[in-house]
């Protein structure tokens, strides 16, 4: 399945579920379970994470194998940095071999291990590495953007300008990094278009699932948690995990509604392996027709 024909011929906002390798035995007989119940919404693709320096890439390969051997489709993620060329091209060589067509570039982040060496031919950007992919493979090729600017990035404009650079070099879409406001995600289409970028830009979702998670990654991620979210937040102070994650999904269903109002070619949800709030939203936007 090559995502990118699926985003130009898709008559419906293509819905995609974002996972990541079971981290241990428990959570491995676990996944299965979650992937089959979501696999009811009849998702349009599954994709799967890469650990950055090709920690747990078996992981990752193992999960992909488990989601085709269900028939379902998927896009394999890869996260560059560190790796070396050949390491490179033997991960794709073995999702191509177990029928891989849509592969989702990422440069990474550097492992916060003291004795991390990278690879001497390590790609240092995303937009490198589609390059040296695109001249070696017939892949359908994902890139990241990012609505609020990378974290590292020098200014926005700049992030863009760099994000021109992975479409000039093979990326046929974009996945953005999640917001909590949809104007972050509104205003940074209209700058890409205006800066010539063309290829079908998609919002991601990360729905709250707890206060604490919500917290770090946003920090991490560089997303802003914006005053109305954090109200809510603070309201649920000593509230239990389902009252949580039913503000998780009240507040996703009214952010995929302004989305999916405004045209955008799809929705990705972020899971990080939990179906019970990617399924709730989906239904109750399926019961509005938004879906
Ligand atoms: C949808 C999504 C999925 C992700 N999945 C994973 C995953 O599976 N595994 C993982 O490890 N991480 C993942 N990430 C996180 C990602 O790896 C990090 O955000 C990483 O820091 C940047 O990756 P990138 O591909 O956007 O990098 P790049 O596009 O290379 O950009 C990185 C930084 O460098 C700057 N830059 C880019 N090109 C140049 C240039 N030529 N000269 C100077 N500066 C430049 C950019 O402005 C940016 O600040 C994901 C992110 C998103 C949004």
């Amino acid at each position: 399945m090559r995502v990118s024909n699926l985003y130009k011929n898709s008559k419906k906002p293509v819905i995609s579920m974002e996972f990541f390798p079971p981290r241990d035995a428990k959570a491995s007989d676990n996944f299965g379970a979650i992937i089959d119940k979501l696999s009811e919404l009849k998702p349009d693709y599954m994709s799967v994470t890469f650990g950055a320096g090709g920690s747990n890439r078996d992981g990752s390969y193992q999960t992909v194998k488990k989601i085709i051997d269900k028939k379902l489709p998927i896009v394999a993620y890869i996260a560059g940095l560190g790796l070396g060329h050949n390491e490179i091209t033997e991960i794709l060589d073995r999702y191509k071999e177990i029928g891989v067509e849509t592969i989702f570039v990422i440069r990474g982040d550097k492992p916060r291990d003291d004795n991390y060496t990278p690879h001497p031919e390590s790609f240092s950007y995303a937009s490198e590495m589609i390059a040296f992919i695109k001249k070696r493979y017939d892949f359908s090729l994902g890139c990241a953007g990012y609505p609020e600017g990378h974290i590292e990035a020098e200014s926005l404009e700049k992030d863009i300008e760099f994000l021109k650079l992975k479409e000039k070099n093979g990326a046929e879409y974009v996945i953005a990094q999640y917001c909590y406001d949809n104007n972050y995600f509104f205003k940074y289409v209209e700058k890409c278009r205006a800066a010539g970028i063309s290829i079908p830009i998609i919002p991601g979702i990360m729905p709250v699932y707890t206060v604490k998670m919500t917290k770090m990654l946003s920090k991490v991620c560089g997303t802003t948690i914006t005053d109305e979210l954090q109200n809510k937040l603070d309201k649920l102070a000593d509230a239990d995990k389902n009252e949580v994650l039913n503000l998780g999904i009240d507040f996703a269903v009214e952010q995929c509604r302004g989305l999916l109002k405004n045209g955008v070619d799809g929705l990705h949800f972020y899971t990080m392996n939990r179906s019970k709030s990617t399924s709730e939203i989906i239904n109750r936007l399926r019961r509005e027709n938004l879906l």
